[in-house]
């Protein structure tokens, strides 16, 4: 135990956002002060939190409270210091508080923060992503990816006068109504719902029966019915659909590099596939870059893999860590959106100046330089050793990566759409989860989420990572 003295030192450390060099090592791991802030916040918070996967229903440990962060480094309200790699699920590529992010934030929040009205921040924005992602010729500013891909499959459903939406299972969209069905991150992990009637069905399953049914309770079947779930990298599924439902199919929605079921990328030709069926049925190709984009390259998956999207939704990254969002594409496309055209969508919040100003720094950051091409040689540090800490531990684990994103599956087998996910060893990822958690690795908590990579992880980081990951393995091969 620590003494309060000390205990107290290290919290107002945190509050300053310094990295604490005490060797955290000297001292019993715990999170007894994240369990009694638990227990106080299941009183007046629906399972004590504000987004279900924060809640670490997917591991059997109690959630971490968070003090701070700062650079590649999370603090928790016990004292205890992370190298993190969940990086707020996506937006923190730059890592914690940068300081020019900071200092955008607090100039723009001196002139007001919020107008309701047009300001130069947000046409500046749009520009930005105008000249970045070729497929885009006008955006529209959300605030969060679920509006953006909302709002994408409102406006397919408005330009092409058609109803139904291909979706694939395990990917995860954001949580309005029609896409609450065979998705990834949170709904994978059904036991959170509470409801075990409300849990994911097989995606052989879900495949088979689709139309969809919803994964979640509220939504109803009449809603779920207009999607159509069909098994990721399965693009013989996609033609039989497009069949089936000939001239019903508004567009194919799909995470180009999934990554809410860990990290499964395209196979060769998949996203192409996609894009010709589309055009030949007269359908609109709806990327979700809400990960991606601004992710694994300047352009995204897009640009990684030469397919252009009709729409492409973007967040995360693009708010620098605030609320904001996007979606955008061809003109005559965005067109049909108000005022313009008769596909409504709007928001008292968006294009909220604080956002915006975080989102235009962020940009004008990965802009410089070589950024991409570090996060690409981190990141592949990071799964090379990884991999031979399995290795030597004599562990199988199959590691995806794109860029910056990657997921250690533990199976022997390729990884490449949801059924596979869910046929890896999930109790050997809850054991490590555990262990890393413990010696100061945060990973997300869930087999079905992805590790990221940003600027600010050091080569040490990575070094003490791979370190800790190889322990780990060791010790759960010492356990079997
Ligand atoms: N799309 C993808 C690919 C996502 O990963 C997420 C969130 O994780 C969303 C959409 C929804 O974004 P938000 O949580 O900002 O509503």
């Amino acid at each position: 135990m620590i003494e309060r003295q000390k205990t107290e030192d290290r919290r107002q450390r945190t509050e300053d956002r310094e990295p604490m060099t005490e060797d955290r090592e000297q001292r019993t791991y715990q999170l007894t002060k994240s369990a009694q802030a638990f227990a106080e916040a299941c009183k007046c918070l629906p399972g004590g939190v504000n987004s279900p996967v924060r809640a670490f229903g997917g591991v059997d440990i109690g959630p971490v409270f968070i003090a701070g962060a700062k650079g590649s480094k999370i603090y928790d309200i016990d004292g205890s210091e992370y190298i993190d790699y969940v990086g707020s699920w996506g937006p923190m590529i730059l890592g914690h508080a940068h300081p020019k992010v900071l200092k955008a934030i607090a100039t723009a929040a001196r002139k007001g923060t919020s107008f309701g009205a047009p300001t130069l921040a947000e046409t500046a924005l749009a520009k930005k992503i105008i000249a970045t992602l070729d497929s885009i010729e006008k955006v529209r500013l959300v605030s969060s990816g679920t509006e953006a891909v909302m709002t994408a499959i409102r406006l397919a459903r408005g330009y092409t006068k058609k109803d139904l939406i291909i979706k694939m299972a395990g990917c995860y969209h954001g949580h309005s109504d029609s896409l609450l069905v065979a998705a990834g991150s949170g709904l994978a992990e059904g036991a959170r719902l509470g409801d075990s009637s409300l849990r994911s069905a097989s995606p052989k399953q879900e495949a088979r029966r689709s139309p969809a049914i919803a994964l979640s309770g509220g939504v109803p079947d009449s809603i779920a019915q207009l999607t159509v779930v069909i098994g990721y990298n399965d693009i013989e599924a996609v033609k039989a659909a497009f069949q089936k439902y000939k001239g019903k199919i508004a567009a194919v929605l799909v995470e180009p590099v999934a990554a809410n079921m860990g990290v499964v990328p395209p196979i060769d030709g998949y996203l192409q596939a996609l894009r010709n069926l589309c055009d030949q049925n007269d359908s609109l190709l709806i990327f979700d870059e809400v990960i991606t984009g601004f992710r694994l390259a300047l352009g995204g998956a897009q640009e990684l893999f030469g397919v252009k999207a009709d729409i492409t939704c973007l967040g995360k990254i693009i708010g620098g860590g605030l609320p904001a969002a996007a979606l955008g594409g061809r003109a005559d496309i965005m067109d049909m959106l108000a005022p313009l055209g008769p596909v409504y969508q709007a928001g008292t919040l968006s294009g909220n100046p604080l956002a915006t100003a975080a989102a235009n720094a962020t940009l004008d950051i990965l802009f410089q330089g070589d950024c991409y091409q570090k996060l690409e040689s981190s990141a592949a540090l990071l799964e090379a050793g990884l991999a031979d800490a399995a290795k030597e531990a004599d562990i199988a684990v199959t590691i995806n990566r794109v860029g910056s994103i990657m997921s250690c599956f533990f199976t022997d087998r390729t990884v490449r759409n949801f059924a596979d996910v869910q046929s890896t060893n999930i109790k050997q990822f809850k054991k490590f989860f555990a262990m890393m958690l413990e010696k100061g690795i945060y990973l997300a908590p869930s087999a079905y989420e992805a590790m990221f990579v940003s600027l600010a992880h050091s080569k040490a980081d990575i070094e003490k990572t791979i370190e800790a990951a190889k322990n780990s393995f060791q010790k759960i091969k010492d356990e079997k």
